[in-house]
C-alpha cells in the first residue's frame, strides 16, 4: 500500500570522491524507502566544500548508483548553484536575531576556556572593531551565557527511537557560513531539504548528532521537519565508520549485484534474485514489511 501522504526522499552525496560500501548502504537504504512507501527518490550533489571536492565526482556517483538500478526522479540538484537560497536564508536569520558575525580564528578559538568544540559564545555581543569571519546561529538568548536556558531539542528517529540534545550546551552557536565563504553542511541541507520538499531523511547513523541542530534550523526558518531514519554504518578497519581515510575503496561495481547484497546485509535486508531489477523488487517487499514508516 503507498503512503496516503507524500513521500520524497532524497540521497545527497558529497562531492569528495567516488561511492564505497559505506555511501551505498545510505543510497540503497533511502531508495528502498521511497519505494516501499510509493515516493519520489531525489538526488542531490553536495559540492559545497569546494577544498574536498574530486574532479568528476558527482558524474562518477551518478553512473554508480545507475549501475545498481537505482535511477533518480527528476532532475539532480546541485548545492552550488543554490547559494542564492543560503544567502537569502542567512539574510533571514540575520533580520530575525537568530545569526550573528564572527570575528574568531581558530586560535582565538583553540585558547578560549569551552569545553571541546562548544563555541564559548565571544561575538555572540559584538565583534569588537574586529573583521567579520563567519557567520553563527544563536542558541542562547542574552550575552550571559551561563544565565540562559538551554535549547533541548527532542527528535524521534525511526530506528533509533527518541534522541535529544541540548545544542546551547553541547554545540553552542554553531557555524553558518565559513570563514573561508563555504556555506555550512547544515545551512545548505536545511534550505536544500526545504526547497526540494523533502519528507523523509534517510541516511547513515553518523550524521545523526546533526539532526537536533537541522531541526533548530527549520524551526528559525519556519520551514517543516522531515521524519528522519539513520541506517547502520558500515565500520573500517579501526572499527570507525568507513571512510576514506580508513582505507574505503571505491565501488568498482562489475558486479553491482554482489555490491548490492553486502549493502542489504548492513541494513538486515532479505531480498532474492538474479538480477539488479528482481533483487531490487525483492528489497523494496522485504523493506516495506519490516521498516512502516
Ligand atoms: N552529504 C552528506 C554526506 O555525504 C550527507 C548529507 C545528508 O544526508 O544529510 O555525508
Amino acid at each position: 500500500m503507498t503512503a496516503a501522504v507524500p513521500y520524497v526522499g532524497r540521497f545527497a552525496p558529497t562531492t569528495s570522491g567516488r561511492l564505497h560500501a559505506g555511501s551505498l548502504v545510505a543510497a540503497l537504504a533511502s531508495w528502498l524507502d521511497a519505494r516501499a512507501h510509493g515516493g519520489l527518490w531525489r538526488v542531490r550533489i553536495e559540492d559545497l566544500d569546494s577544498p574536498r571536492n574530486a574532479e568528476g565526482a558527482a558524474e562518477a556517483i551518478l553512473g554508480q548508483l545507475d549501475r545498481c538500478g537505482l535511477v533518480p526522479d527528476g532532475e539532480v540538484a546541485v548545492q552550488s548553484t543554490q547559494t542564492a537560497h543560503y544567502e537569502a536564508a542567512l539574510q533571514q536569520l540575520v533580520e530575525q536575531g537568530d545569526a550573528y558575525p564572527c570575528a574568531c580564528s581558530r586560535r582565538d578559538l583553540a585558547l578560549a576556556a569551552a569545553p571541546r568544540s562548544v563555541y564559548p559564545g565571544t561575538c555572540r555581543a559584538g565583534l569588537a572593531g574586529k573583521p567579520a569571519r563567519a557567520w553563527r546561529l544563536r542558541t542562547q538568548r542574552g550575552n550571559a551565557a551561563a544565565t540562559d536556558a538551554p535549547i533541548e531539542i527532542e527528535w524521534v528517529d525511526r530506528r533509533l527511537g527518541v534522541q535529544h540534545q541540548d545544542i546551547a550546551h553541547e554545540v553552542g552557536d554553531f557555524v553558518l557560513k565559513r570563514a573561508d565563504g563555504v556555506w555550512a553542511y547544515q545551512l545548505a541541507v536545511v534550505v536544500d531539504d526545504a526547497a526540494q520538499g523533502i519528507t523523509d531523511v534517510v541516511r547513515g547513523e553518523d550524521l545523526a548528532s546533526n539532526t537536533a541542530r537541522q531541526i533548530l534550523l527549520q524551526r528559525s526558518l519556519g520551514v517543516p521537519t522531515p521524519r528522519y531514519l539513520h541506517t547502520p554504518l558500515v565500520l573500517g578497519a579501526d572499527g570507525e565508520k568507513l571512510s576514506k581515510q580508513n582505507g574505503a575503496q571505491p565501488l568498482e561495481l562489475d558486479s553491482p549485484l554482489t555490491a548490492l547484497r553486502e549493502a542489504s546485509r548492513v541494513l538486515g535486508v532479505q531480498a532474492e534474485g538474479t538480477g539488479v531489477a528482481d533483487w531490487l523488487a525483492s528489497a523494496v517487499a522485504h523493506w516495506r514489511t519490516t521498516m512502516p514508516r
